[in-house]
């Protein structure tokens, strides 16, 4: 895909004047639904992402175009305010908006955009799309935000002006990722750590279950009530200010604190998940990707069975990945109910993974997977020419 020669093809100009920024999606490897309780999530950035070729125009007006989707844009600099008819272009939007409202000032621009992240399934194109579009305008207008500071206006983008109440681990891991890295991340006081994801001779594999998150807004509201419920029950008798303070051990002595069965189980699950992200991180850092794989597995049976955000797609995907040899651990990612399941697999299972799996789903479900057998990749940045393109440039000049 040379997205700078579709650029010209839309918007005509000079190829020297293009300029290319990449930012990539993300997977949460382990540390569901635990942000919102205080509990640390371990992502990482993909080698899918978004690309942008961007180009400035003097007359204040912003022209956006995706290869990914037909509509087509184009608003006034002054006018960055949401328009549902504007559609994804939104995301961007959102994004010029929180810049300008710190005052950096910006030109106009032509914006073309590809993608390879499947949307709404779960790694984040939106978080992509809008990081993508901060460093964008970060390095054209010269406005010296932080990477994290960028991280956070896209958060504030997404929820007050996309509408999404969404937490900031997203673009968090978008804009920070490293290649070969997670990254142990305290959503709520931005404490971060990079641990290396040294999986040996394993691959991360990526299955979609083509199954819409449908029920996820919904759910996701009620998870986050009945924590607040089991919080506030053992608040009674606990000086703690979220449910991931506790240990598992101190759980069990306290759970009988929360009433209702239901929100012990969410509780529950809260605490258990917290303490494996911190074991799944000690097991890599001893190089133990079986014992990764296990706690991987049974935060998916935690989710399924005390949390109940799986649904039938995501089990039976994992059920399916867990059935073939050499698949080391397997679980659904992101909110749940549809979207992504992430599996540790070895190199030389990865093509029967991915046909076993995906003959046996489609024959269960009646949808039809994709996978992506995913590398770690770097965080959102400008790309720079290939030395090709250099070599060219400078005979030129
Ligand atoms: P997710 O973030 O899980 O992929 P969302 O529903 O939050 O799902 O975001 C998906 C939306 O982001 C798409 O519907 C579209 O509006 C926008 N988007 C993402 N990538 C692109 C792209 N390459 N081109 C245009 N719009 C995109
Ligand atoms: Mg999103």
């Amino acid at each position: 895909m040379d997205l700078k020669n579709k650029f010209l093809e839309m918007y005509g100009g000079e190829l020297r004047d293009i300029h290319e920024y990449f930012a990539p999606g993300r997977v949460n490897l382990i540390g569901e639904h635990i942000d919102y309780n205080g509990g640390k999530v371990f992502p990482c950035a993909l080698d899918l992402g978004t690309w942008a070729a961007v180009s400035l125009r003097d007359d204040g007006q912003v022209a956006f175009a995706s290869l990914n989707l037909p509509l087509q844009v184009q608003v006034s600099l002054s006018d960055m305010g949401y328009q549902e008819k504007d559609g994804w272009a939104n995301y961007a939007k959102g994004v010029i908006q929180e810049f300008q409202a710190r005052g950096c000032r910006l030109k106009g621009m032509n914006i073309l955009v590809y993608g390879t992240i499947p949307n709404g399934s779960g790694l984040s194109s939106s978080a992509s799309l809008e990081v993508l579009t901060a460093v964008a305008l970060n390095d054209l207008f010269q406005c010296n935000f932080s990477m994290v500071e960028m991280v956070q206006m896209c958060q504030h983008a997404e929820n007050t002006y996309v509408g999404v109440n969404c937490g900031i681990m997203d673009q968090f891991a978008v804009g920070m990722g490293r290649e070969a890295q997670a990254i142990l991340l305290d959503c709520n006081t931005l404490d971060y750590q990079y641990a290396p994801l040294r999986l040996g001779d394993a691959r991360l594999v990526i299955g979609n279950t083509k199954k819409r998150r449908g029920l996820a807004d919904s759910k996701y509201n009620e998870r986050r009530s009945e924590c607040e419920t089991a919080l506030q029950q053992l608040q009674r008798e606990l000086s703690i200010s979220s449910l991931c303070e506790l240990t598992p051990a101190e759980f069990e002595v306290h759970q009988a604190l929360i009433q209702d069965e239901t929100c012990r189980r969410r509780a529950r699950h809260a605490v258990y998940e917290n303490q494996r992200v911190l074991e799944a991180v000690q097991a890599l850092e001893a190089g133990n990707i079986q014992r990764f794989g296990q706690l991987m597995n049974e935060s998916h049976d935690s989710l399924r069975d005390l949390y109940e955000v799986t649904g039938p797609e995501l089990d039976t995907m994992v059920e399916e990945a867990r059935a073939v040899q050499g698949t080391l651990g397997s679980r659904m990612t992101g909110a749940g109910f549809g979207g992504c399941t992430v599996s540790i697999v070895r190199a030389d299972a990865v093509d029967a993974f991915i046909e076993q799996v995906g003959q046996r789903y489609e024959q269960r479900t009646g949808l039809k997977p994709e996978f992506y057998v995913a590398q770690v990749g770097k965080g959102a940045g400008p790309v720079y020419p290939p030395a090709a393109y250099q070599v060219e440039e400078l005979i030129a000049y």
